[in-house]
Formats: C-alpha cells, sequence, structure tokens
C-alpha cells in the first residue's frame, strides 16, 4: 500500500483520470444534452489531452505537479467546469506545499483546500445539483483517517452516491439552472466526472 504520494504517483492519477474521461466522454456529453450544451465530456478530453501531455512527474514534488495541472487545467479544459476543476486542483496543491512526499492527512488536508477552491469560485453548496455534490462527500470521507486505501473506497463510493443523488435534484448554479424544474430527474456531468476523479484516485494512489 503506497502511504507516501509522490510527483510521479500523483502524475499517474491524473494520467488515469485523462483516460477515464476519455473512456466516457461520449456519456458526459449524453448527460450534459440533457440539461446543458452536451460538451462537458468534449471540454474534459480535449483539455485533458494536454494536460497529461504535458505532465512533468520529474517536478519535485506533488504541489508543484498540482498546482502546475490546476493552472494547465484553467487555460485549457472549456465550460464552466474548467475553471472549477482548475480551482480544486490549484487549491490541492498549494496546500500540499513542497514537501516531496505527502502522507494521507496532508493530502486530506490537501482535498479540503481543494474543494474550498470550487466553491471559492462557484459558490454552489449541497444539493444545488453541481460537481459539489459529488466532491464534497467524497472530500469528507477523508477525514480523521490514515488508511490510503481504505478511506479512498469509502470515497468513491461517497461520491457515486453524491452524483446518484443529483438525479432528484433541482439545479441551482450552472447552466442547468436555467431549465428550473426541468433539471429533476436528470444526473449531473460535473458530478459524474468528479467522480470519476475518484475512481481514478483509488486505482493510482494504492
Ligand atoms: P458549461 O455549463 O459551461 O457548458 P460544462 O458542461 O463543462 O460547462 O460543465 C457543466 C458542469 O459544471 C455542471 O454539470 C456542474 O456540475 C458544474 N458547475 C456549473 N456551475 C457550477 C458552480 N457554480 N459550482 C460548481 N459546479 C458547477
Ligand atoms: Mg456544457
Amino acid at each position: 500500500m503506497t502511504q507516501h504520494l509522490t510527483a510521479p504517483i500523483l502524475a499517474a492519477w491524473i494520467r488515469e483520470f485523462g483516460q477515464l474521461v476519455s473512456n466516457h466522454k461520449d456519456r458526459l456529453n449524453a448527460l450534459d444534452a440533457a440539461i446543458g450544451d452536451a460538451d462537458h465530456g468534449t471540454n474534459l478530453d480535449r483539455g485533458f489531452r494536454v494536460v497529461v501531455a504535458g505532465l512533468d512527474a520529474t517536478r519535485s514534488s506533488p504541489g508543484d505537479l498540482l498546482g502546475h495541472v490546476g493552472g494547465t487545467v484553467i487555460s485549457n479544459v472549456g465550460g464552466a467546469a474548467g475553471p472549477l476543476f482548475g480551482a480544486f486542483f490549484l487549491g490541492l496543491g498549494e496546500a500540499l506545499g513542497d514537501e516531496t512526499t505527502v502522507d494521507a492527512d496532508r493530502f486530506a488536508t490537501g482535498l479540503r483546500a481543494g474543494l474550498a477552491g470550487v466553491v471559492a469560485r462557484g459558490r454552489a453548496d449541497s444539493g444545488d445539483k453541481t460537481m459539489y455534490d459529488a466532491l464534497a462527500p467524497a472530500v469528507e470521507a477523508f477525514a480523521g483517517t490514515g488508511d490510503l486505501r481504505g478511506t479512498l473506497q469509502v470515497a468513491v463510493r461517497a461520491a457515486e452516491s453524491g452524483r446518484d443523488a443529483t438525479i432528484g435534484m433541482l439545479a441551482r448554479k450552472g447552466r442547468a439552472s436555467y431549465l428550473g424544474e426541468r433539471s429533476v430527474g436528470h444526473q449531473d456531468p460535473g458530478a459524474t466526472s468528479a467522480a470519476l476523479l475518484f475512481t481514478a484516485a483509488a486505482h493510482a494512489l494504492t
């Protein structure tokens, strides 16, 4: 079990997320077609190809690597979700600092900072039918534990139940909010990709 995360391990996480986004591109576009403009999968896939191509696993620290990922996401991932995912990685990278290895507790602190970055940017709260509804419970799963593998498994399940709960929600943020009541009954695309971020973490970080 990997308990101490390094830049190459976190680079593998980003690469795995890029792969999952690519595999799920059509599904993410279809979800966005129902309550948005059908581009969420394309936005993420196009941008993360650039991010993955620019990954430099020789960067000295996880914080440096993920901060750089955040900047590249902001510059290359389109739509509302691009700057929000970018804010997540910027907040995470900054909180990890310049230590060359990161333990599970520090990673948990970093994830909370990443989530705070998303909120600072998008002002979403729980129940608004956004990526926050998958991210927040997943980050919450990291509170008060040191076992990374077990925590990641709990986090994936929490993200997926948060994602599934968006189906019944009325959208209060982003493009889907224009639909009002008609947004109910559809799974949020950003909550779906946010859950993939934790699936990728569970694959790559343990
Ligand atoms: P756009 O709506 O500009 O086409 P995308 O389709 O790429 O952007 O992303 C849409 C997703 O962004 C939504 O499914 C939702 O999860 C997320 N989102 C939109 N606005 C916000 C917000 N203010 N806070 C958090 N997430 C948001
Ligand atoms: Mg869209």
